[in-house]
């Protein structure tokens, strides 16, 4: 493999670096599949692949594979994909579920929500609390005419699902059988579930996005980090509107910032406290104890000093 072009663009420690990060993507539809050669092609050196779905002929005029790998694995398909990118790569597959696999989660240096549903999204958000991993997500809206990605830091701002309240106000639905049938990109403005997938070149435009924050992410400690303007970006595809009163013209692009919601249950102070005491302590025992040293406490005597 020749990486000169990547090594004069990166340098040759930072692309030494990339060769120790591991990449885990839950999800290896459309965007996910993406994301996985568009990373290996910029020199990540280590995948963990979760998905349990199969190629089939509905799947590839929509995903990285084709024809070749109808009836594999799709985690299959996209580790030979990697492969013939980076021989060098390693790359460990998951036939499953990412809830029966949250073990393989300490390994990740950063998340790639590749799924669609908002359900197996607050399994990876509720993990990625656990193991205090950042992910990235995405998500693109109904015929792909835009979509969204955001970055969701394990210390700071909002988890997903302040996030997803934030910004999916009136679609999704918190209860765990309402999120189980919410597939966000399918939804139309009334409400209703509308099954109209974008194209693939619409697709990727937002996965792309969603590759190169996570190589962001990846390079925070490095010179050739960017800095963001925001934790969110909302892309249209054509005119769209992002929200209320604001259209954006196509192929333009908004940030977002959306904070964390401190009353957020999923991510909350008393959620933490519980997390780190390790004790099966319910949320009401824990708001009888009364005052207990928050992480802010902290910061302010820092601050303060
Ligand atoms: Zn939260």
């Amino acid at each position: 493999m020749n990486w000169d072009r990547i090594e004069r663009l990166l340098g040759e420690d930072v692309l030494a670096y990339l060769r120790t990060q591991t990449v885990g993507i839950i999800g290896l539809g459309s965007g996910g599949s993406f994301v996985a050669v568009s990373l290996a092609m910029s020199g990540v050196g280590n995948f963990i692949l979760i998905d349990n779905d199969v190629m089939e002929e509905t799947n590839v005029v929509r995903h990285a594979a084709d024809l070749r790998y109808l009836g594999q694995p799709k985690v299959e398909a996209v580790a030979d994909l990697i492969k013939q990118r980076n021989p060098e790569a390693n790359v460990t597959t998951v036939v499953g579920r990412i809830e029966d696999h949250l073990d393989m989660m300490p390994q990740m240096d950063v998340v790639v929500a590749g799924v669609d549903k908002e359900g197996p999204k607050y399994t990876i958000n509720e993990a990625c609390i656990k193991y205090h991993k950042t992910a990235v997500y995405a998500g693109v809206y109904e015929r792909g005419e835009g979509g969204d990605v955001c970055v969701i830091y394990h210390d700071e701002g909002p988890c997903y699902a302040c996030w997803a309240e934030h910004l999916r106000e009136g679609l999704s639905d918190p209860t765990p059988n309402g999120v189980e049938e919410l597939d966000y990109g399918m939804i139309g403005p009334d409400g209703t579930l509308a099954a109209e997938p974008g194209l693939w070149l619409h697709v990727v435009r937002v996965a792309a996005t969603q590759a190169d924050l996570a190589l962001n992410y990846l390079l925070e400690d490095t010179t050739v980090h960017r800095q963001m303007p925001a934790n969110t970006l909302v892309m249209a595809n054509t005119h769209l509107e992002i929200y209320e009163g604001k259209t954006a013209l196509p192929y333009t692009a908004e940030w977002v910032t959306v904070p964390r919601n401190p009353e957020c249950l999923v991510c909350g102070h008393l959620h933490r406290v519980a997390e780190a005491a390790n004790e099966q302590v319910s949320l009401d025992e824990l708001a009888g104890l009364g005052h207990i040293a928050f992480e802010d406490d902290d910061e302010q005597e820092a601050k303060g000093s």
